[in-house]
């Protein structure tokens, strides 16, 4: 069987490396990254701050407390976007194969570099250029497959860096922590600790059986990881898929109330696809097709998103530039790219809880009751706002049978 090596890198406290970068002041020092009212929340903090017990998605009030002496900056997503950017463009001048995990984490799949360089070698480097050229912390993970080497991430931080050769992967696992393991999250973990499970070796000794019944499909997963063979496919970066959606009107338009509604329900519901499947956007794009049948479309590259109040007005805003023939409009259509998994508390830095458990309780009504149950006042003049290709869900793109191309 062909050996496969599979690097994970993955930025140390990235907002908060961002942050010393343009201030070296605050180097070493315990640092807290949010929004920075009373009322904000921790996005990211340094880990002179975790001793204290901060972690991120606290209050900033709760931190405070805890860590009074800490420096509180309030977070840029432009600023972490264009860092992130750099990154992308080093790892993609140099490696042919790779995948953007997030933000700030990678995986790149150095099959077949062994004859040449070597890949401990080769992925050493690439750290080191990284570090060198962007002047931020980066650690990484080098194993046969992609949770071995998350894990090693893990395990090698911060700033540093960590081979698992093949054939170790059981062993290298084997002490550690369960909740270690990738897609073990706080529930799964509680349900393993009551069962007594708390390290890896146990599942290692467990039949697979034993796990499934206890946990269904996602026990096998967490048994094959555990045991160092699960091997997910790696996502190629220039294959990131987009979220889009559109829709023909039935009677040709220049309604400038129906199109701006309909366009913001669409931007609305894409920006909901986000955040359940905790994705970001930095590219949004919006097309139109005039009655004669000529189609354009613009996009903008934006600062990672995936927030209503911030993707909105950016897409009416695209909208009034591209309609410019003042003609009927037949279609309408919404496209968001360039994604990458986040967590849409990137852009609240500005905001309050109030403002989080606002997106909360409006995602959560959808979830129980349908996507169109809860909608901003400006959108609820859309009826219908077509259907949506959404990749996250697995399954394929419906294809309208009244959309004519
Ligand atoms: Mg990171």
């Amino acid at each position: 069987m062909k050996t496969e090596s599979i690097l994970h890198l993955d930025l140390d406290t990235f907002f908060v490396s961002c942050e010393r970068l343009i201030d070296s002041k605050l180097l070493k020092r315990p640092l807290l990254v949010g929004g920075i009212g009373d009322r904000g929340v921790v996005a990211a903090c340094s880990y002179e701050t975790r001793k204290f017990g901060v972690h991120s998605g606290m209050s900033m009030k709760l931190a405070r407390q805890l860590c009074p002496e800490a420096t509180v900056i309030k977070g840029d997503s432009s600023t972490y976007t264009k860092h992130s950017q750099l990154v992308t463009e080093i790892i993609k001048e140099r490696v042919p194969v790779f995948e953007k995990a997030s933000i700030d984490e990678f995986y790149a799949d150095l099959t077949g570099m062994d004859k040449f360089f070597g890949t401990y070698k080769f992925a050493t480097e690439l750290r080191n250029t990284i570090i060198k050229e962007t002047g931020l912390p980066i650690s990484f993970g080098l194993s046969s497959n992609k949770i071995v080497s998350k894990v090693a991430t893990g395990e090698a931080k911060p700033n540093n860096q960590m081979r698992v050769d093949t054939g170790l992967e059981k062993q290298f696992l084997a002490p550690l922590s369960i909740q270690k393991i990738p897609s073990v999250g706080t529930k799964t973990y509680q349900t393993l600790r009551n069962l007594g499970i708390t390290k890896v070796h146990i599942v290692q000794e467990m039949p697979l059986e034993m796990m499934v019944s206890a946990l269904g499909k996602h026990g096998q997963t967490i048994w094959r990881r555990a045991n160092g063979i699960d091997r997910p496919p790696l996502i190629p970066f220039h294959e990131r898929k987009s979220i889009s959606t559109e829709r023909t009107f039935t009677k040709d338009t220049t309604n400038m109330v129906q199109l701006r509604t309909t366009i913001t329900a669409m931007a609305e519901n894409l920006a909901y696809q986000l955040r359940r499947a905790d994705k970001l956007t930095a590219c949004i794009a919006v097309r139109i097709r005039y009655s004669d049948f000529q189609t354009y479309s613009k996009q903008i590259k934006i600062p990672y998103t995936s927030a209503d109040h911030i993707l909105i007005p950016k897409i009416i805003e695209l909208f009034e530039r591209l309609y410019e023939r003042r003609l009927l409009i037949r279609l309408v259509g919404v496209k968001f790219s360039d994604i990458v998994t986040g967590n849409y508390q990137i852009n609240l830095f500005d905001d309050t809880e109030e403002m989080l458990s606002l997106y909360h309780a409006m995602d959560h009504i959808r979830k129980k009751y349908g996507e169109k149950s809860i909608m901003r006042a400006t959108s609820m003049g859309a009826k219908t706002i077509g259907r949506f290709h959404n990749p996250f869900s697995g399954e394929p793109p419906i294809v309208l049978a009244h959309r004519k191309q």
